[in-house]
């Protein structure tokens, strides 16, 4: 990836420059942990940009790690896809893929020196009990009858916790801080449960498991993290993170909290997502309107696209929800200058032009692959007798305004010759279902020799060459920009877009596209950006709209700079 795409500058850039050059550092570590128990999401997208970004800025090495605590949540299925990801948004994490799980050992030995220094008990209360024990913002919390415990029976009994020989929830490890602690994460909080599960990795080695706030610091200090990068939820957990790697006199990363992504007509949270896919709200974390990594991928989005979106966003203390036209943008910026033009027809309408030979040998015209890309050259597109057009493109009663195809109108064929539509063909409902034209052949390639002008050019695919195709035109997920806000008692589900997604069965598409394979990108013409859906076959092709031509983002802008 080029340079310049990493080297924005923001607030935590600035921290990572200050400590190398005041030699605080000598490099930085990073780490992006994902807890593999979903896909990942654009908002992921962009704190591995982050992580991985200044790792890769500044010579310094980002580690690949897994949060895996939860082992009723957790699967290999999620460690496969989220690496898949990662390196499809183009970044390497190389040798340094860490599991939190392969720290369980030096965690309880973390939670036994805790125990003997004083600062853990176990406690028999139940999880209702600790949760009403808490306190409220405005309350001190109650201590447990049990925190005062000895060192020697809390020894044994957390031994014993480990051991297997208590239920679930019969029994939590909780470090013994302060319950009238402002902070109530310092508010003596759970460090082990006990949960009779099998690990995906761990198997059934272990009936204890640390909490995520016992592990995540922990585990960036055991990898010698420099700069521990999360979002901002974890702030108020910080000072419980310093207060484990004060106890336990271990390296300490320095945590540096920046805003969640949000982004317009979706959701972003791994609960909410995982919802989608079990009630089959949408085909499954990769259906191209989920706005996860996998999902993009198969809709047809480019890695460069969205790390581009992530450099353009940012790095900010303030959340915010970014519009999805933005990430668009994007996307229509790189694809103009590398997807390939071709020509479909959507909603196909049959013209025959009388004046053309019944001929065998077709003729065929050059076509330019991409204008904006000299090197990608040209290719010969068949015509003939019999075309396929768009049924958008013709009116029998058209305004002023129309420039393109009616009865007595001339219009310019891409890359072909001048039409002009003769005869309007009906069937008994008194549908259109055909039109008879001439062509002029003096006009091949698209000139006329007496200077003659036409407004429209449409587009259209020979119907003896046409492919047939499915093609899937996508909407928003959601309808509104913020599906999260929700009227008391409703569901984020109730916004979802009921029209979201439109299968058409009828297209045709240019011969040159039968080589077609899973996830090449095409520019239709006049149509917008596809991209060959991974359930394509030569048999049937299937294409996804990526995203229209329009570039609402592009117009947003030029309004708000026009005073
Ligand atoms: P979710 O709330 O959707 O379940 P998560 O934060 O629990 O997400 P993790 O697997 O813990 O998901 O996330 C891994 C990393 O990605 C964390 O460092 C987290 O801060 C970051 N991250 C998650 N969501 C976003 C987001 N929307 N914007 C920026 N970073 C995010
Ligand atoms: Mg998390």
């Amino acid at each position: 990836m080029s340079k310049d795409e990493t080297t924005q500058s923001h607030f935590i850039r600035d921290i990572v420059v200050e400590d190398l050059k005041s030699g605080r550092h000598k490099e930085i570590r990073t780490r992006f942990p994902p807890e593999p128990n979903g896909y990942l999401h654009i908002g992921h997208a962009k704190a591995i940009c982050l992580v991985f970004g200044l790792a890769d800025e500044f010579g310094g090495r980002c580690n690949l790690r897994f949060d895996d605590t939860n082992p009723l949540r957790e699967d290999l299925e999620y460690v496969a896809s989220i690496k898949e990801d990662v390196r499809w948004l183009g970044f390497d994490w190389e040798d340094r893929e860490y599991y939190a799980s392969d720290y369980f050992e030096q965690l309880y030995d973390f939670a036994v020196t805790l125990i003997k220094k004083g600062k853990a008990y176990v406690d028999d209360l139940s999880a209702e009990e600790i949760r009403t024990h808490r306190g409220s913002l405005t309350e001190p919390g109650q201590e447990s009858p049990f925190r005062d415990r000895s060192v020697e029976e809390n020894l044994g009994l957390f031994e014993r916790m480990r051991s297997g020989e208590f239920e679930d929830g019969a029994k939590v490890l909780r470090a013994k801080i302060d319950m009238a602690a402002g902070n109530v994460n310092l508010r003596d909080p759970v460090l082990y449960r006990i949960v009779h599960a099998s690990h995906y990795r761990r198997g059934d080695e272990w009936s204890i498991y640390p909490t995520y706030d016992f592990t995540h610091g922990q585990s960036d200090s055991i990898e010698k993290i420099t700069h521990s990068l999360c979002t901002l939820e974890f702030e108020d957990h910080r000072p419980l993170y310093d207060w484990f790697i004060r106890e336990l006199e271990i390296y300490p990363s320095r945590q540096i909290e920046f805003a969640r992504l949000n982004v317009s007509h979706t959701v972003l949270s791994k609960r909410k997502l995982r919802r989608l896919v079990e009630e089959s709200h949408v085909e499954g974390w990769d259906d191209p309107r989920m706005p996860t990594l996998s999902g993009f991928r198969r809709r047809g989005y480019t890695p460069a696209a969205i790390r581009d979106f992530c450099s353009r966003i940012g790095v900010a203390k303030a959340n915010s929800i970014v519009e999805l036209a933005l990430l668009e943008h994007c996307l229509r910026d790189d694809l103009n200058r590398h997807a390939l033009r071709v020509m479909a027809v959507l909603n196909p309408l049959k013209v025959v032009i009388e004046n053309y030979p019944e001929d065998d040998e077709p003729d065929e015209l050059e076509a330019i692959n991409n204008p904006e890309d000299e090197t990608a050259g040209s290719r010969r597109v068949p015509f003939s007798r019999e075309l396929w057009i768009e049924r958008t493109d013709f009116m029998e009663d058209p305004p002023k305004k129309f420039f393109r195809l009616a009865p007595g109108r001339e219009v310019r064929l891409r890359y072909g010759y001048f039409i002009t539509c003769t005869e309007v063909v009906k069937d008994e409902n008194g549908e259109v279902v055909e039109l008879r034209c001439t062509y002029d052949p003096e006009t091949r390639g698209g000139q006329a020799p007496d200077g003659r002008k036409v407004r429209g050019t449409i587009h259209w695919v020979s119907a003896r060459h046409a492919l047939p195709a499915d093609v899937r035109l996508y909407d928003h997920l959601f309808s509104v920009e913020n599906p999260n806000v929700t009227p008391e008692g409703g569901d984020f589900t109730n916004h979802l877009n009921a029209d979201s997604l439109e299968v058409l069965t009828d297209c045709k598409v240019e011969p040159s596209l039968a080589d077609a394979e899973p996830g090449d990108r095409f520019q239709f013409e006049r149509l917008g950006y596809f991209c060959v859906d991974r359930n394509s076959s030569a048999e049937r092709l299937v294409f996804n709209r990526t995203v229209t031509l329009r570039d609402t983002w592009g117009k947003i802008q030029r309004r708000r700079s026009t005073p």
